[in-house]
């Protein structure tokens, strides 16, 4: 105890040499048992690091000095806390991002943008996100409206699975991304509430709203989730407008999207369906509105999730960090990911899109996708499809790497705003139409599909969930010898296979 003090106040000693705004940003893995040392003994930092605990063994270093400014002990601050005795490893806090990108690269469109960009009000008024609906009391009743609009939901089969099992609230399905418009009408009555942070404390005071953690998770109020990127109790899913969208990249409400194909309400004469018409959403947001984050988000996301009961986690994002070649490894990610295994939550992943910087119709098995290619047992990796059996032609795939295929391609869902689309953008007088295409979209109708299960056979094990999943696709010969099962998911065969 005496040595880690002494090692502690070197980590910690004064910096010399100038701040730059560069900055540094670490993983840390304590070793077993040191994590109330290391915390204690961050009180005597004199610099300006900031050490955030993510888990029992985790923890996030954080300092605006640039990499090459070192301590009185001559050591840089990476070098200082690989030399201290309570710390086992130190990464980078690898980053993570959405896996489409809808940015226009054509020189004229581009120029043609620009001039639309200039002549257009500037909408970035919003600043604060909007306040958190209750759960509505009553609601209509009737067929949702929209319902022949979702091509994906038919084909795998969800209207008649639905008159198995329409799932109920006890099933959590975490939705970890950019947010979602928790205000949307089709999504607000669905919204996971915290029974932790409802009703009224000893004071009368509501305790959704007192700024107390009441049920001692580590988050006051959070009512529906939390902002893990802008660490607050509202995560919104804040859209980029769509010319600004693909003039300069961002995030296009892709988590109100997916968040909309797991459980958006469904029989309330409104909109769409989601596969789980009646489970929780819980809403976990850790990519800003440029569709990107980092690995302390993801871990804080997850740990969340399976801490607070989510039993499926749907996951549309990639991460970096492993490099073989430079034997490099986002070790973190993966002990997070083992953390939800040992908690039996199910983790769906986005196979990958190809384009997306590591080949076109990539073969995760030679070339893998991350978090989707790791090895862990409670991870379903998913390839997107369109509505003729073909994979979506951004879409991973690979014999051993990727599990199944499901919706992917022109996928209909709710938008930021209250609204519905299967475009990303529609601008027709720049010609320009992008449509909502991805592994992405197609992850959530796995989530939303093992949610439904779940729900409807609550004593099943996460490994009879996936063998549910796996065992009940409709074969496709295209998919034949580029699957893991050669098939495509069908919620319905695996509600009817008990
Ligand atoms: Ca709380």
């Amino acid at each position: 105890m005496k040595a880690s003090t002494l090692s502690l106040v070197v980590l910690f000693a004064t910096l010399q040499g100038t701040v730059s705004n560069a900055g540094q940003d670490f993983l840390v893995k304590l070793k077993p048992g040191t994590l109330n040392s290391f915390r204690f003994m961050k009180t005597f930092s004199t610099g300006d690091q900031k050490v955030e605990t993510l888990t029992d063994e985790w923890v996030h270093v954080k300092s605006s000095a640039a990499s090459n400014v070192r301590f009185n002990n001559g050591l840089t601050l990476k070098q200082t806390l690989q030399s201290n005795e309570m710390v086992e490893y130190v990464q980078p806090n690898y980053k993570i991002k959405l896996l489409e990108n809808y940015k226009v690269n054509n020189p004229y469109q581009r120029s043609l943008i620009a001039k639309a960009l200039e002549s257009s009000p500037s909408t970035d008024a919003q600043t604060d996100n909007p306040p958190i609906p209750n759960a509505p009391t009553n609601e209509k009743v009737g067929i949702d409206s929209d319902l022949n609009k979702q091509w994906g939901m038919n084909d795998i089969g969800g209207k008649e699975a639905w008159k198995i099992h329409k799932g109920n609230r006890s099933m959590i399905v975490a939705v970890l991304d950019t947010g979602t418009d928790y205000t949307h009408p089709d999504l607000v009555a669905n919204l996971w509430r915290n029974p932790g942070e409802t009703g009224v404390d000893t004071n009368g005071k509501d305790k959704s709203s007192n700024g107390v953690d009441d049920d001692n998770n580590g988050y006051a109020d959070d009512i529906i989730g939390w902002d893990m990127a802008r660490n607050d109790n509202k995560p919104y899913d804040v859209a980029v407008e769509q010319l600004k969208l693909i003039f300069g990249g961002g995030n296009p409400g892709h988590g109100t999207h997916c968040a909309g194909n797991v459980a958006a309400r469904g029989n309330n004469s409104i909109g769409i369906s989601g596969v789980a018409p009646n489970v929780q959403i819980m809403t976990l947001r850790f990519m800003d509105e440029k569709g990107s984050g980092t690995t302390d988000g993801a871990i804080k996301a997850i740990k969340y999730a399976v801490d607070n009961g989510a039993k499926v986690l749907s996951n549309s994002w990639g991460s970096e960090g492993e490099d073989p070649a430079e034997d490099a490894s986002n070790q973190a990610l993966k002990d997070i990911i083992q953390y939800a295994q040992d908690h039996g939550a199910l983790f769906i992943a986005a196979a990958g899109n190809g384009h997306q910087g590591v080949g076109y119709d990539n073969d995760t098995d030679g070339k893998p996708g991350y978090p989707a290619s790791y090895n862990h047992d409670i991870i379903v990796s998913v390839a997107a499809l369109d509505s003729s059996n073909k994979f979506g032609s951004f879409s991973n795939w690979g014999v051993r790497s990727v599990d199944l295929g499901a919706p992917g391609v022109k996928i209909y869902s709710t938008v930021v705003g209250g609204g519905y689309s299967d475009k990303v953008v529609d601008l027709p007088m720049l010609g320009i139409e992008v449509f909502w295409d991805g592994t992405s979209m197609a992850t959530p109708h796995v989530a939303g599909a093992a949610a439904l299960y779940w729900s409807a056979y609550p004593e099943k094990t996460w490994q009879e969930v996936k063998a549910a999943l796996l065992n009940n696709t409709v074969a496709v010969p295209e998919l034949q010898g580029k699957l893991v099962t050669g098939g495509k998911l069908n919620v319905l065969k695996m509600l009817e296979a008990k």
